[in-house]
């Protein structure tokens, strides 16, 4: 994998201001050293990292200031939640040192409106030790615990998308977060296995989100999903099944159809629509092309609302058509 070239180690990868059920929320992606599995088939995040360089705790901590220091007085007073990824684990330290970490949450006393914050990890990096920790730094503050699940299907987990996540370790991830009252948002993608259709993906997707919410009441839990469309990412494994045509992305209407069936269960849904401008030429999620901006603004405005009724009216003649 190559590594983006001259990226100042002073300055996050990316940073902005969204809308989201919480309220406003800023999302910082800060530039460390790469995700240290990579080898996720769909991925190509860690492109975006240091990879291999070590990025040193003061450039982080410069990076945080940098961000902080971007966001407009007005702005800062409001934010309500903060979101932070590395391309990778945020709780691993072998690249985002505790002292950078524990340099984001001094500043982050400086947000008056703050409830949230999200960092993003592998499973097996949380930490009992670093969630007492963060906890501390926190004060009331809610914590969430971002983490890829992709799907409950461990053969499509493990064997197609080699997430190396097995369900024992999800679910111990799990009862730890929910024994120290820390919140998950799991990721979940959409047509993970180029061997679905787009019926069974819709399937597929909707029985893992069952399985979340399930797995949120066993435990206590307050679980959250992040429904990621697949795709087809710049060097990553699943580009080549794409240019042997062996995969074709996800339909936003099967986006549509799946929360359809999460209507009134209670599971907070998150739209991941954005491809961090990784995605081959045509390797996106898609419909017909006439109707795709006006579902994907539906969408984004229910990700901001989590309003069913946005979804009711959507139609287009390519709907109906075999995918
Ligand atoms: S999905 Fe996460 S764990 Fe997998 S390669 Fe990408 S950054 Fe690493
Ligand atoms: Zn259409």
């Amino acid at each position: 994998m190559k590594t983006r070239a001259g990226h100042d180690p002073r300055l996050p990868i990316e940073h902005h201001i969204q809308d989201t059920p919480q309220g406003r929320e800023l999302v910082l992606s800060l530039y460390t050293k790469g995700c240290q599995y990579r080898k996720c088939s769909f991925c190509s995040l860690p492109t975006l990292s240091a990879l291999d360089e070590d990025v040193s705790a003061a450039d982080i901590k410069a990076q945080i200031d940098h961000a902080v220091a971007s966001c407009p007085p007005a702005e800062l007073a409001v934010i309500r939640r903060v979101t932070v990824f590395n391309s990778g684990s945020t709780v691993d330290q072998r690249t985002l040192p505790t002292e950078a970490l524990w340099h984001l949450f001094d500043k982050l006393a400086a947000f008056p409106a703050l409830g949230e914050v999200s960092l993003d990890s592998r499973a097996e990096f949380v930490e009992d030790w670093e969630l007492d920790g963060i906890k501390t730094r926190l004060g009331g503050r809610r914590l969430t615990m971002a983490v890829g699940y992709e799907t409950k299907d461990e053969r499509i987990r493990n064997g197609v998308l080699n997430k190396g996540l097995s369900e024992e370790t999800f679910q111990k991830t799990a009862e730890l977060l929910a024994a120290k009252g820390v919140r998950l948002k799991a990721y979940v993608l959409v047509k993970p296995d180029a061997a679905l259709t787009e019926a069974q993906a819709v399937d597929e997707a909707a029985a893992t989100l069952e399985h979340l919410l399930a797995t949120g009441r066993k435990l206590g839990l307050e679980v959250e999903a992040h429904l990621n469309p697949t795709y087809v990412a710049r060097g990553s494994r699943l580009e080549e099944e794409f240019k042997a045509k062996e995969y074709r992305p996800p339909r936003l209407w099967s986006v549509v159809d799946i929360l359809a069936r999460m209507e009134g269960k209670g599971l907070p849904i998150h739209i991941g629509l954005r491809t961090e401008g990784l995605a081959v030429k045509g390797g996106t999620f898609r419909n017909c092309g006439r109707c795709d901006e006006r579902v994907s603004a539906a969408l984004r405005a229910f990700t901001g609302s989590q309003d069913y009724g946005l979804l009711k009216g959507l139609d287009c003649p390519c709907r109906s058509r075999p995918a």
